[in-house]
């Protein structure tokens, strides 16, 4: 821009990824030399480290986060007739597991504080027919797990942690994933730990637990070509373990940046704005919130005005997210219409996600602030 404005990307995967570029082309090589392009060494160590980092007995790898959402369901049998309790306010594979399984979604509302699921909200919700309740850990921060695993095991339910964002997320200092009965995770490209490429892995303490999601995403083969059940087709290759690895030795330090950029924006944000305006995300006291987004509220219906004036000056913005999972269109013939989530939609209409990665520099969240600052400024002068 003219007025000397600089760009700031919303997320700009290079900059981490440039600095390692030896060491992926190293590990790259031995894979390509090894020939074990499936089950090779690198997925099992990257099993074992990601389990030992997570605090759990077991670590199972997969193609994506959306199949290990999957796979918990179909290992843990739940289909027609049961009922699942997850948020609206999610990324659609925390849903769309369960309507392919044919199981019905029983949609509950959020808490407005941290965008997370409503422990109160599933309580309400248990009827006979619930068979599992998926807790999804948003934007780098832990739902109040403690409570929502109490009230799952007072009625013999099954928790499938949804920690997609939240890789080394702790809540009471015991990590996301550990919690429930299976832990979910992903490494698309924006995730926290980000691969080159789709990939997912699954954790259990209970060894048959494990086991069986081991079986279905195998196929459901054991011994070779005799099936027992039907699973999928659903591995995490070597290639992607490979660079998985490279980038796990480097996640402890990248939480630390994001945190530090999470203070910081905050820090920033009170200087220019009311909290009338804008809230700040909030980070509960008993959480280890790693920060894979930081999602601000923009009160008075201006959050679209605000995004579209941080655009025009190349400030890069998302929605997460922009529609409730059960108003999609693909989801209009459900009975979902009658669904009530208030929190849900407020939240779709006022969230707005800045820049957010280790290595934004300070004076990017300087430029991203100032311009925000600027933007009231000016509605200001509209509105006198
Ligand atoms: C990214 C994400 C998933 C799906 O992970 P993929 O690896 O992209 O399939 C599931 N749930 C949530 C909350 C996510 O953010």
């Amino acid at each position: 821009m003219s007025d000397g404005t600089t760009s700031v990307p919303l997320l700009d995967v290079a900059r981490g990824n440039t600095p390692l570029r030896e060491a992926f082309l190293e590990a790259l090589q031995e894979v390509v030399d090894s020939g074990r392009f499936l089950f090779g060494p690198d997925v099992t160590q990257l099993e074992e480290e990601i389990a030992s980092f997570s605090q759990v007995d077991h670590a199972i790898g997969c193609a994506s986060g959306s199949d290990a959402l999957l796979l918990a369901l179909l290992a843990l049998n739940i289909g027609p007739g049961d009922e699942v309790i997850v948020p609206s306010f999610t990324f659609f594979a925390s849903v769309s597991c369960i309507t392919r399984v044919g199981a019905t979604p029983v949609f509950v509302d959020i808490r407005p504080d941290t965008f997370n699921v409503d422990p109160a909200a599933i309580e309400a919700a248990i009827t006979p027919r619930t068979k599992a309740i998926i807790p999804v850990h948003l934007f780098g921060q832990c739902a109040e797990i403690d409570r929502i695993c109490k009230t799952a095991a007072q009625h013999n339910i099954p928790v499938i942690e949804d920690a997609a964002q939240s890789i080394g997320a702790a809540y009471h200092s015991r990590p996301a994933g550990s919690w429930g009965t299976v832990g979910c995770f992903s490494f698309y490209p924006t995730k926290n730990l980000g691969g080159m490429g789709d990939g997912g892995m699954l954790s259990a303490n209970d060894p048959a637990t494990a086991d069986r999601l081991r079986l279905f995403a195998g196929h459901g083969m054991r011994p070779r070509y005799y099936h027992q059940v039907v699973g999928i087709n659903s591995r995490l290759d070597s290639f992607q373990a490979a660079v998985l690895r490279v980038k796990f030795a480097q996640l402890p330090e990248a939480i630390r940046k994001r945190q530090a950029n999470a203070d910081r924006y905050s820090r920033l944000l009170k200087d220019v704005v009311d909290s009338d305006q804008i809230q700040s995300p909030v980070a509960s006291e008993n959480s280890y919130h790693v920060w894979n987004q930081y999602s601000i509220r923009v009160g008075g219906g201006r959050r679209d005005a605000l995004r579209a004036f941080l655009s025009e000056r190349n400030i890069g913005t998302e929605i997460y997210y922009p529609i409730p999972v059960h108003k999609q269109e693909c989801y209009r013939n459900e009975s979902f219409a009658k669904v009530s989530l208030p929190e849900t939609d407020a939240a779709c209409a006022e969230i707005l996600n800045l820049p957010m990665f280790p290595e934004l520099t300070e004076a990017e969240q300087q430029t991203v602030v100032k311009q925000i600052g600027e933007f009231y400024q000016q509605a200001g002068r509209v509105a006198a």
